[in-house]
């Protein structure tokens, strides 16, 4: 794409932003929980379809899923944002807050669907000159509650394939003017992890009659500590947080179980095996070694969020050119995770983070606080990056 053509996707961003804000702060004061945004998705089909785009509802209770075909060849290129609000009570006292008890915006989610209205809008202003087809995704329900992969069981990938994918999420860690587009892994895989700990109770005061699953869990907790500082390099990263220990019911008896539960954090598939290896056969051996026994149960939760190199090149060059002074972080990574991992492990993709502090000054409330909030500008840098993303893969053959 010529860099003149860039520079208008800019500008037009820009001159979109009263529509930008006004669907941000409308949505936001009607904020809707995972699989009940119903109005939310209501504005967002009446919107698409008076734009000229072939629009399905329903997907996954509250998805839409809208098609747009260019007039020019090229390949199918998809964009996801998502749509949900939090069960968290607002406390930022904006004109603009929660009409709705109990119920926020506090991921940034409504921002996200003004970033997909804003790009609807450009992109069909750009019919003429617009390759392939771009199918645009607003998934419900990305706060834990499985939307993405619901989506992709209700076909959501299929007819059209997208052959290359993105998504974004506004960072309020990040200073406005920056975003972060990275190859590999950006988001980390999440896991649960129970270990139930086997021993013999008995009285309180005649500890040699037992083998204590108090005692047997404590070691537990301490040694899984040494799985990230000893199994893993320096270079590489990995968390083991344990989060629950319950055991025992009164102050003179030792119990005859504990419970431990915690969560595991990687980024790199082989790092997550060995670490999930590292803590089964640890917590087995310490135990045993206490005259317990270790159960251990391992849930995956989420997979990583791992960009593709070549999308994330084509994406961070077509950002650089359409955004004037636009600072590319190509190192960030946060341990979090992301349902859209599931898309990407099917389709080859880049996933981008804008920088949406809200001020220049001092730590933003983070996502998920009840005065969490953004600089409502960085919705237009992120229209403006995946638009101009959209068009650069849409139109490559080769993702070159
Ligand atoms: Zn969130
Ligand atoms: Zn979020």
């Amino acid at each position: 794409m010529e860099r003149r053509s860039l520079s208008e996707i800019w500008e037009e961003a820009q001159n979109l932003f009263p529509f930008s804000q006004s669907i941000r702060r409308d949505l936001h004061r009607h904020p809707e929980l995972g699989y009940q945004e119903k109005r939310t998705a209501g504005i967002i089909a009446g919107e698409l379809k008076q734009l000229g785009y072939e629009v399905r509802t329903g997907i996954a209770e509250t998805g839409v899923a809208a098609l747009i075909e260019g007039n020019l060849p090229g390949r199918v290129v998809m964009a996801r944002v998502d749509l949900d609000a939090l069960p968290i009570q607002e406390e930022t006292g904006a004109e603009y807050a929660s009409q709705v008890p109990g119920v926020m915006h506090a991921c940034g989610h409504d921002g996200h669907v003004a970033v997909g209205l804003t790009v609807a809008r450009m992109l069909a202003s750009r019919r003429e000159e617009l390759h392939g087809t771009v199918k645009l995704v607003f998934q419900p329900a990305e706060e834990g509650l499985g939307g993405a992969e619901r989506m992709i069981a209700e076909g959501v990938l299929d007819d059209p394939v997208p052959e290359a994918a993105l998504a974004l999420h506004l960072w309020n860690q990040l200073p406005m003017g920056k975003a972060v587009i990275r190859p590999g892994p950006l988001m980390a895989a999440a896991d649960m992890f129970t270990i139930r700990i086997q021993g013999h109770g008995g009285h309180g005061a005649m500890p040699e009659k037992t083998a204590d699953p108090v005692l047997a869990g404590a070691q537990v907790v301490t040694a899984l500590q040494s799985v990230v500082s000893r199994s893993i390099s320096p270079l590489e990263s990995a968390v083991v947080s344990v989060t629950q220990f319950s055991a025992g019911d009164a102050f003179n008896v030792i119990p005859d179980a504990a419970l431990l539960r915690g969560t595991i954090r990687t980024y790199e598939p082989d790092v997550r095996e060995r670490v999930l290896e590292r803590v089964r056969s640890v917590a087995e051996h310490v135990a045993a070694g206490m005259g317990c026994s270790a159960e251990v149960l391992i849930q995956p939760v989420t997979p990583a969020v791992i960009n593709d190199p070549q999308v994330a090149k084509v994406t961070a060059a077509a950002a650089a050119a359409a955004v004037p002074d636009l600072r590319i972080d190509e190192t960030y990574r946060v341990a979090i995770s992301e349902d859209m991992a599931y898309m990407l492990e099917q389709v080859p993709g880049c996933y981008f983070m804008v920088g949406a502090a809200p001020s220049a000054e001092g730590t933003p409330y983070g996502h998920h606080h009840p005065k969490f909030e953004i600089d409502e500008r960085s919705i237009t840098v992120a229209a403006a990056i995946l638009t101009a993303a959209i068009l650069d893969l849409a139109k490559s053959s080769d993702h070159s």
